[in-house]
């Protein structure tokens, strides 16, 4: 399918800001019986329109508040069962042009020490990633005008190149960078990216444009068209987001709902995730101290739980800017794909005295090894760690893999995969009392498998594995 954004070669505003104030107006005060009828539209798995999605934010009521996050549990459960994606950020530059108010990378940031990890220190990075069990990494890159596209896709065939001892290697690589013209994102394309993420940032354009005054990213509608220039290069998965914190936390949902909408319109596929970060300190970056829309636990829980209700098929993206307790309560009402062990500047995995703050994007909320996350996701909760890779190795992208992912797929494929590679990473990784919980939970699992031929194509991969096989999917 072709783009149609553009006008006589003009970039348009898909995000409309009376569009957006008056879905805002419309969903003022709900009553108690819209979002009971919302939420019961909600549970038909068909997503909801931003005008529904902003009145579930503005409910005040606690009892129907818990009815959304019920909802969203119920959701979840039913799409996704108990499997959760699991990746890690790999931080390549910290040198950056732009003047993004609230990131310790910006270039006025004169306190940041500057690193751009060279080819061999990208490659062992990777391999004490893969040596703790990492299959998935998003590569995360500041702006600079010297580090371009094809210096990018030189650090992702870097990642790809490195084969652990331990029979490890990345099986998928995401990027996190600047939006790059559709000759550029052929580039990254060719090397094999997995999904394209570029975040929003704020979706209102008068704070967009207070927040970049100055580089390449104050364009806020190169920026808004990444996306689609991501699709015409051919990269059919794209992840978009909003930072909460600069501006109301509702217009930006709206602004992620419409934004998804404008590319199922063009490209007959919306995101294949959406990321929330919630703005964190950072070093020489005040606004980030002290945010001008604060978002509270409670509103943020929501906005996951209505993001899940809203586009029900689109992975959601948990990071370790939360702290362990509150990660566990997002995981429950929608979060599909979370972040273990991350550091977040070149170089910190190899670095003996990690936690540097002059050097670091921002602080995280998380400290925990990837082995303490794993342990506590399976033994607290019963989740499914995945590092499963087969659908973007199958060629299951885009359009196609949303096709399937709404018959059923999710739970007939990925979970079983998933369950494969956590044997793999409790053979090969996990700490004695990980392994443990790790094998109680995959036992219950084969015990309840409903479907007896899938049961014994799994049980027979996992008596290959357990005899050295690795790398096996459905
Ligand atoms: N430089 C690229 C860009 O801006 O798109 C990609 C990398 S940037 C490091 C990735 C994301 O980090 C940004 O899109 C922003 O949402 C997020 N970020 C920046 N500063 C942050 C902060 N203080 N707290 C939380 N997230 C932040
Ligand atoms: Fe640079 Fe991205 Fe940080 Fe902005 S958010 S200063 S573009 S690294």
């Amino acid at each position: 399918m072709k783009q149609d954004s553009t006008l006589d070669g003009k970039l348009q505003n898909f995000i409309d800001e009376e569009t957006i104030r008056a879905e805002m107006a419309k969903s003022e005060n709900p009553s108690p019986g819209l979002i009971k009828e919302i939420l019961l539209k909600a549970e038909e798995k068909q997503g909801l329109d931003p005008d529904e999605a902003a009145a579930l934010l503005r409910n005040t009521d606690r009892e129907l508040d818990e009815a959304i996050f019920e909802t969203a549990i119920n959701i979840k459960k039913a799409i996704y069962g108990n499997r959760l994606v699991v990746f890690a950020p790999l931080y390549i530059t910290n040198e950056c042009s732009n003047q993004c108010q609230y990131c310790g990378f910006k270039a006025a940031n004169k306190e940041l020490d500057r690193r751009t990890l060279s080819p061999e220190e990208i490659k062992s990075e990777v391999e004490v990633l893969e040596n703790i069990g990492h299959k998935r990494l998003l590569l995360v890159y500041g702006e600079h005008p010297t580090l371009g596209a094809d210096w990018i896709a030189e650090t992702v065939k870097d990642v790809y190149s490195v084969i652990s001892a331990k029979s490890g290697e990345i099986r998928r690589v995401n990027i996190n960078c600047a939006p790059l013209d559709v000759e550029g994102f052929r580039k990254l394309h060719e090397v094999g990216i997995g999904t394209y993420q570029c975040f929003q940032e704020s979706y209102h354009r008068p704070t967009y444009e207070k927040l970049h005054k100055a580089g390449p990213k104050k364009d806020f509608l190169w920026r808004l068209h990444a996306m689609h220039r991501a699709q015409e290069a051919g990269i059919d998965d794209v992840g978009m987001g909003a930072l909460f914190g600069l501006y109301d936390p509702v217009y930006e949902v709206l602004g992620l709902l419409h934004h998804a909408r404008q590319l199922e319109r063009d490209w007959g596929v919306g995101p294949h995730t959406i990321s929330f970060p919630r703005l964190e300190p950072a070093l020489n970056a005040d606004i980030a101290y002290n945010p001008p829309y604060p978002t509270t636990d409670h509103e943020f829980k929501k906005i996951v739980s209505v993001l899940r209700l809203a586009v029900p098929y689109t992975g959601l993206i948990l990071t370790t800017r939360e702290n362990a307790e509150f990660r566990k309560e997002l995981l429950e009402v929608g979060v599909s794909q979370l972040s273990g062990g991350s550091r977040t500047y070149p170089g910190a995995y190899s670095d003996p005295e990690y936690d540097r703050p002059d050097v670091q994007q921002f602080c995280v909320g998380d400290n925990r090894s990837l082995d303490d996350v794993i342990q506590s996701i399976v033994g607290e909760h019963g989740y499914v760690p995945s590092w499963c890779t087969a659908c973007y190795r199958l060629g299951r992208t885009g359009e196609h893999f949303m096709e399937l992912a709404k018959t059923g797929f999710i739970q007939k494929f990925c979970l079983p995969n998933g369950l494969l590679t956590f044997k793999e990473y409790l053979e090969d990784y996990a700490s004695e009392e990980t392994k443990r919980v790790g094998e109680e939970l995959i036992r219950k699992e084969l015990e309840n498998y409903a479907d007896p031929e899938r049961k014994k194509l799994l049980t027979d991969r996992m008596a290959r594995m357990e005899a050295g096989e690795r790398d096996l999917y459905i």
